[in-house]
């Protein structure tokens, strides 16, 4: 009898003890699983006057979705918010996953959509820059979502940084990323001047410019202006280029011309995937 009690015991254990190592085997499966997609950086842009992608709707402005890092990043946001809600539901981006916002700069077609955008997600950290009106930081405070001032450089997250408010006139900061490739600078309407800022970005954390994507803010320059900033970006070494947004079709064309391959046509839509990336 006492043998019979003993043998049930340990059945009822082992038993036991398979039921425990089955259930933390899922879970560890899972975390181990291979995922392709875990080192890269992608950037999509959700919201410009340059055509793109099919199907998208087109408007004065600028936004970038961020992906890869640490934090999932909103880089401006627009003038419309329902452009830039309907651009980012058609791209598959639910705007639930992002984290942060980032402003670049005051004008109305980089922060426009701000408002109706933290209705659908108010979790998120606003970092605007700090000459920024009072009625705009009312709106992150009225929503409920954290606001952050940003004067000067900071880190946001693990390899994101903002250059912090550049410029005199119209302030404005731009995103860097710090890739395994070089630096990824991001650039609303590059108000203090596209090379001043990669200059910046370079200063910052004494590493080369892989990709400068954005607003170079070069349409209402005539062509010997822009042939010199061309040149200027091309000296600091930034190895490759999507202007976009206020850039200007000459501007493309000349980046384009000097850049060759390099070159990324970009617009509404486009989406840049760095792989490998961190
Ligand atoms: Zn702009
Ligand atoms: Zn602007």
């Amino acid at each position: 009898m006492q043998v019979y009690k003993l043998k049930s015991v340990i059945l009822v254990s082992i038993f036991a003890i398979l039921f425990i190592l089955s259930a933390t085997a899922i879970p560890q499966e899972i975390a181990v699983e291979p995922n392709s997609d875990s080192n890269d950086l992608s950037l999509t842009i959700v919201y410009d006057n340059n055509p793109y992608g099919k199907n998208l709707e087109t408007r004065w402005g600028f936004s970038c979705y961020v992906k890869g890092t640490e934090k999932t990043i909103l880089f401006d946001v627009g003038g419309e918010s329902s452009v830039l809600l309907a651009n980012m539901r058609k791209l598959g981006i639910d705007p639930k996953t992002v984290d942060i916002i980032v402003l670049s700069h005051i004008h109305h077609d980089h922060i426009g959509g701000l408002n109706d955008f933290l209705k659908v997600n108010p979790e998120v950290t606003v970092l605007l820059p700090r000459s920024l009106p009072q009625s705009v930081k009312d709106i992150v405070n009225k929503a409920g979502a954290k606001l952050v001032e940003v004067h000067k450089s900071i880190k946001m997250c693990k390899d994101v940084y903002s250059t912090g408010q550049l410029g005199t006139f119209i302030k404005e900061q731009s995103l860097i990323i710090k890739t395994s490739k070089g630096l990824v600078v991001i650039t609303g309407c590059a108000h203090p001047g596209i090379v001043n800022i990669v200059k910046k970005a370079k200063e910052m954390l004494k590493t080369d410019v892989y990709l400068t994507l954005g607003g170079f803010h070069l349409c209402w320059m005539n062509p010997r202006q822009i042939r010199r900033i061309v040149d200027g970006v091309k000296e600091q070494g930034v190895k490759k280029v999507a202007p976009c947004h206020c850039s200007g079709d000459l501007a493309r064309k000349l980046f384009e011309k000097t850049y060759g391959k390099n070159f990324i046509l970009s617009g509404a839509g486009r989406k840049i995937t760095i792989r490998n990336a961190f």
